[in-house]
């Protein structure tokens, strides 16, 4: 499905966050590596970070982590986070992805101001780069076959053994890698190789690949190019080519970073950037239970039609979470929350869930919704009368004003408030007993009706007409149920997505106790059969004006938006993004 345009709304840096928002930017080891160049004057105060996603997936709840620290730490040291493409795998890259990427770093509210930039700009200059280090005798043209030379790389206790066209003159690598730009040769054919050392004792020095002959059109380039570097060998350019000074990445990197270093170097020496060069920074990544956060896992999951789509409210991704209701201020909460640390750690789910909870809880109108619908008939209220009872917008904050709920003898409840026959401690209605209907009258129950096969049609009460909510006389009642209705007559029917967690398992795809031996888990098997359930439900009047992504607490149900994609004006349908309660902890589902 194609992204939706990106609609100009920006969110100023937290200025959008809550009072339940904890501190801004408390301290962490990223921060004390600022602080400490700011301190040596190292960077003359400059910060200026990146988010270098790849086009070639949607953005996840992991990369929200990272967009958080990277722009969170431009923004509160005055500096500037670059929004990059690292498009330099043209096989997977695509403008679909780019703008996806782009949609959701403004929907999380940060600015990368002029600074947007692709990786694909820069290979003149990645080509150039590449020649110099023919020139300083650091790189040089293999022809060995992928095969052979994974072979003389070695291994983690054996030393890898030299390439027979390590020692190739200078003039020669030069017109070879000019030939291999220029086209004569078949993918494959020849690789350009950094010159460092075939023992050491870090796999990444033994001479890694820099670029390889791919005929691929690239999304943005064309077919210009059929040469193309490699991660490795680009990302430390991009940076350099920035300014970057703090080149923030996840842990896995962190075996790479004497190649970043060795190569920036080289090219500072050869006039490509001056020093002091961007410095590279290891964090962990975010782990998440109860979901996966692997673009390849994605991708399965949308092509295998698991899920709707990118946007399926219930997939990790931020244009999914988006959909679902959840918030920027949530997960900028979450972020600041779980903080940044130097070894890998599993964060539950529940985590996220209360970030957006608390947001929520906060930013979010009160609405009336019922989800399962009975009906409920005052027998002495008068037929065709009706009147307007005054619900607050926001109970703790009163300044947000009422709203009126139209009340009739004619209304719904949720069919979980009624029981014919109660079980110890129930104390909704069953006959005989006495509620408030939640801002309008207390009423008392008289029975019900059922059908052929037993199953209740309808409720029957009687109410008193002195104890509307409100009114002096109220006070004069005392009952223990408080329920939430709406109005039969008044009542707006819309469809009602009740979205759960995706996945049943804290691990998805991962071995438990009691397995038999060898047995390989799928994590396609983990995928929770309910985590959809559409109603048809009874909403108040008011409801029906809501417009796409507008959010609310359905009391006693939940947070809930509208759907940006399939509300239309007037017509607007809901999606939970999460129950008011962590129903997950206390089952022990
Ligand atoms: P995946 O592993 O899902 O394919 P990726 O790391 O390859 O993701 P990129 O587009 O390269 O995806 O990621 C852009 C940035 O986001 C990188 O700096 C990467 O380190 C960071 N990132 C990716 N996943 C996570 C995560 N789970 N937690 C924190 N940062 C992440
Ligand atoms: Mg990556």
């Amino acid at each position: 499905m194609p992204a939706a345009p990106y609609n100009g709304e920006v969110l100023p840096f937290f200025a959008a966050m809550t009072s339940t928002s904890s501190a801004p930017s408390a301290s962490n080891f990223i921060r004390n590596i600022v602080d400490e160049d700011n301190r040596t004057g190292k960077w003359e105060g400059r910060v200026e970070t990146r988010f270098p996603p790849e086009p070639n997936g949607y953005l996840h709840y992991g990369h929200a982590k990272s967009i958080c620290l990277n722009f969170g730490l431009a923004e509160s040291y005055g500096g500037v986070c670059h929004l990059r493409f690292d498009d330099t795998n043209p096989a997977k890259e695509d403008q679909e992805y780019v703008d996806a990427i782009i949609e959701a770093v403004r929907w999380l509210g940060f600015d990368w101001r002029q600074h947007l930039y692709f990786a694909s700009d820069y290979f003149d200059i990645m080509y150039a780069c590449a020649e110099s280090l023919i020139k300083a005798d650091k790189a040089y043209v293999d022809s060995q076959s992928a095969d052979e030379m994974r072979v003389r790389r070695g291994t983690l206790t054996e030393p890898g053994v030299d390439s027979p066209c390590r020692n190739r003159g200078i003039d020669e690598n030069l017109d070879l890698f000019r030939r291999m730009k220029a086209g004569e040769f078949a993918d494959g054919a020849y690789v350009l190789r950094a010159k460092i050392d075939m023992a050491s004792p870090n796999i990444n020095l033994r001479d890694p690949a820099i670029y390889r002959i791919r005929r691929a059109t690239h999304h943005r380039t064309g077919d210009k190019w059929c040469i193309y570097p490699m991660y490795t060998f680009a990302h430390p350019i991009e940076d350099a080519i920035e300014n970057v000074t703090h080149s923030i990445c996840t842990l896995e990197f962190e075996d790479q970073r004497p190649f970043y270093e060795w190569l920036l170097e080289a090219l500072a020496d050869a006039g490509h950037f001056p020093r002091p060069l961007p410095h590279q920074i290891e964090f962990a990544r975010l782990n998440l239970t109860y979901v996966v956060l692997s673009k390849r896992k994605l991708i399965q999951l949308v092509d295998g039609a698991y899920v709707s789509g990118w946007n399926d409210p219930r997939l990790p991704t931020l244009s999914g979470a988006r959909r679902r209701g959840f918030t920027p201020e949530g997960f900028r909460l979450f972020a600041e929350r779980i903080g940044v640390a130097k070894a890998d750690s599993w964060i539950d789910m529940s985590v996220l869930e209360e970030c957006m909870r608390e947001h929520l809880n906060d930013a979010a109108h009160r609405r009336i919704a019922v989800l399962d619908p009975l009906k409920l008939i005052i027998a002495n209220y008068p037929e065709g009368a009706s009147e307007l009872c005054q619900a607050p917008n926001h109970p703790l904050k009163p300044e947000l004003g009422m709203r009126d709920i139209p009340f009739s003898r004619e209304l719904w409840i949720e069919r979980e408030d009624f029981m014919e026959t109660p079980v110890k401690g129930f104390h909704r209605l069953y006959p005989g007993n006495t509620v408030r209907l939640r801002y309008g009258y207390v009423v008392k129950c008289t029975g019900c009706e059922k059908d052929a096969a037993g199953k209740v049609t309808a409720v029957f009460a009687e109410y008193f007409p002195d104890s509307r909510s409100g009114t002096p006389g109220a006070d004069n009642y005392k009952t223990k149920g408080n329920l939430h209705w709406v109005c039969a007559a008044h009542a707006y029917t819309a469809e009602v997505r009740l979205y759960d967690r995706l996945f049943a398992q804290p691990h998805p795809g991962q071995r438990r106790e009691g397995d038999p031996e060898g047995f390989e888990r799928d994590f396609l098997d983990d995928i929770n059969p309910d985590s959809i359930r559409v109603v048809e439900a009874r909403l108040e009047p008011a409801l029906r004006a809501a417009r796409a992504e507008d959010r609310f607490q359905f009391e006693r149900h939940g947070y809930f938006v509208a759907d940006r994609y399939d509300s239309a004006e007037g017509a607007p349908v809901f999606n939970r993004a999460i129950p008011l309660k962590d129903s997950w902890a206390k089952s022990g589902k």
